[in-house]
């Protein structure tokens, strides 16, 4: 079986490791030292190390964990990332031996130009297990630092296309305040309600609010709700215009949600 544990790191990053008792996969290490921390304690060797896109906060450790255990390091093709074994784009297949596992590469361009996120289909061994960086996170989406908003429409449709219970692995703890923004512009989300109650609990006795998963995001993350008719009225409200497209719709929500 594989275990999933988060390894925080700065404020708000979570570097996301996979493991099977011997073999270990980071994801993002934005620094080493609690990475390296954490293989120590559990006696595990790393072996693959996959980066989302090219901040600082995700790829600041890789450097240092590459030249120590020695692992081969997958990244975007089209991001500028340095200590990459391997690139990729989307559409490409990974396959480890370590950890017996085939990866999925999805190309989701937006917040930078060539970010990808890692897919895993369900196994014996595992649930499908999508490993997002900053291109969504629970309640929110990641900002428009290199790409359009419909770059970033488009990247989230591949998302919504893959399987309601594939269990999402997000870079940030940023839940809380993504849903403060979501219950602004949907305060009558029943489900979005319960979801926040939730989420406060566990962050008051300091637990990850993430792993989140796709079922959940649909109901209650408001770039994931753009062809709602409850959100599609906000906007045409907001914008005082109507038969807006989708693309303009979500387009708002991010524009909405970088000023709130
Ligand atoms: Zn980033
Ligand atoms: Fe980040």
């Amino acid at each position: 079986m594989i275990s999933i544990t988060p390894i925080p790191a700065f404020n708000d990053n979570y570097i996301w490791l996979l493991d099977n008792g011997e073999q270990a996969v980071v994801i993002d290490p934005g620094c080493a030292q609690p990475v390296e921390e954490y293989l120590e304690q559990k006696k595990l060797i790393l072996s693959t190390i996959l980066v989302t896109h090219h901040h600082a906060d995700h790829t600041g450790g890789v450097r240092q964990l590459k030249q120590k255990y020695q692992c081969k390091v997958h990244g975007p093709a089209n991001d500028p990332v340095s200590n990459l074994d391997d690139s990729h784009k989307d559409g490409d297949l990974l396959t480890l031996q370590s950890i017996p596992l085939t990866i999925e590469v999805i190309g989701v361009p937006g917040h930078t130009r060539g970010h990808i996120a890692w897919f895993i289909a369900a196994t014996a061994h595992n649930e499908n297990l999508l490993f997002c960086g900053d291109t969504l996170f629970s309640g929110g989406c990641g900002r428009l630092f290199e790409g359009s908003a419909e770059q970033m429409w488009h990247s989230l449709q591949k998302f919504l296309a893959l399987p309601d219970n594939t269990k999402i692995y997000p870079a940030h703890e940023y839940t809380l305040s993504n849903l403060r923004f979501a219950a602004t512009l949907e305060p009558e989300n029943q489900k979005l309600q319960q979801y926040q109650q939730q989420v406060a609990l566990n962050r008051q006795e300091n637990r990850p609010s993430l792993p989140t998963n796709l079922l959940i995001e649909k109901e209650i993350n408001p770039f994931l709700r753009e062809k709602s008719s409850t959100v599609i009225n906000v906007i045409e409200n907001r914008l005082q215009r109507s038969n807006l497209t989708p693309v303009e719709v979500f387009e708002e929500i991010r524009h909405w949600k970088d000023i709130f």
